[in-house]
């Protein structure tokens, strides 16, 4: 049986009918872009991550992108980042021509070591992003407690950690922004691109949601220079579905999550190291990633078979193309450079069944035996 690393007809199936109605009351009224559907889905994701707003925008890149505008970020100013995450949390800060000033990962937890930031910290700092890496939150405590001190806004990429908490508060409630993806393959996925963010600030919210209509302070009146960095109805209407159903499917995600490790246990897979869960966490499992010394031939051999293992994220950040001119070496950030040489993502989807977590198991339980053997 072939075991996908996602199935999002899996997820269809299961809410066809309530999404063929919220999108039929879209198609009814005729109006496509932002409007009563997007506003009401802006407050339903702001009371789900327990802040005071929420602006719907295209998506999760966009979000980040909007976020350091809205708060002034210029050419050469510094904002302090993870090398180990997706681009786009960094291609934002590049596309301001501002500079990213990278700190090292906490290895067990892949997020931004908190213990690091001071030191990265120049006259020219302006804000830190922390990735919650994975679905589990960063330390925020340390991170904002140097923020605070140092004068530096806080910008959450939240992601990949839609309903995750840290000490009892959720992803997007804790800095000064928040950034929401909603990109088919995230814990919410809409069907299309899609991005949300979260502030509990009035000014800043006042200012994404102009910059993401093109700058407009009142009709052709426009004091900034903005984008249309607008939300779909059609994406509000689906989203707002399949709101209603995170919990369960995150639930779900942790179900699996334990199912893995007592199948990793019950075969002694010593050699795999599952995701580690910091205290004080909701690991919302966006991704299960564990480290393996022969990752590249484990993946090798799971695909072989149709198991949809992937690597989350094969370059750190500070070795891509794009950023040779930021001068960093290899060996620079060896935390992050061993974890893109180790990991893998197994598949941790809700709808994922247990005979399909066992054959996974059994797959990597007989790459380890014949390892051994060998
Ligand atoms: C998906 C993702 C983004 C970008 O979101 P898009 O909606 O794809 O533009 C940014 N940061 C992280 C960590 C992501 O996983």
């Amino acid at each position: 049986m072939a075991v996908p690393l996602l199935d999002l007809k899996a997820q269809y199936a299961t809410i066809r009918e309530e999404i063929r109605a919220a999108i039929d009351r879209v198609l009814e009224p005729q109006q496509f872009v932002l409007g009563p559907e997007v506003a009401v889905f802006e407050r339903e994701i702001a009371a789900y991550s327990r802040c005071r707003y929420g602006i719907g925008v295209s998506s999760g890149t966009d979000a980040l992108l909007v976020a350091l505008m809205a708060i002034d970020i210029r050419p050469d100013d510094e904002i302090i980042t993870s090398p180990y995450t997706f681009f786009a949390s960094v291609g934002s800060i590049a596309r301001l021509g501002a500079r990213p000033v990278f700190v090292d990962i906490d290895p067990p937890t892949y997020n931004l070591d908190p213990a690091r930031i001071e030191a990265a910290i120049t006259p020219r700092t302006r804000a830190i992003i922390p990735i919650h890496l994975f679905g589990q939150m960063a330390d925020m405590d340390p991170i904002l407690e140097i923020a605070a001190r140092r004068n530096l806004f806080l910008i959450e990429d939240a992601a990949q950690a839609i309903g995750a908490e840290y000490k009892g508060k959720r992803a997007g409630a804790l800095g000064h922004l928040g950034c929401f993806s909603f990109f088919p393959s995230k814990n919410l996925g809409g069907y299309g691109d899609g991005g949300l963010v979260t502030t509990n600030d009035a000014q800043l919210a006042q200012r994404v949601r102009q910059l993401r209509s093109h700058g407009e302070q009142s009709r052709y009146e426009h004091t900034r220079v903005g984008g249309n960095f607008r939300l779909d109805a059609l994406q509000a209407a689906v989203l707002r579905v399949k709101l209603r159903h995170v919990d369960a499917w995150t639930a779900a995600r942790q179900r699996n999550a334990n199912t893995y490790r007592r199948l990793f246990a019950s075969r002694e897979l010593g050699e795999l190291s599952p995701p580690v869960e910091a205290p004080q966490r909701r690991h919302v499992y966006h991704q299960f990633v564990v480290q393996s010394t022969h990752r590249d031939a484990l993946l090798a051999t799971l695909q072989r078979q149709g198991i949809g293992a992937a690597i989350y994220y094969p370059t750190p950040l500070h070795l891509q193309p794009c950023f040779t001119s930021l001068h960093y070496q290899r060996g620079a950030f060896p935390h992050s450079e061993y974890a893109a040489e180790h990991s893998l993502a197994l598949p941790i989807y809700p709808e994922l069944t247990p005979a399909m977590q066992e054959e996974v198991v059994q797959a990597i339980a007989a790459f380890h035996h014949n390892e051994k053997s060998a």
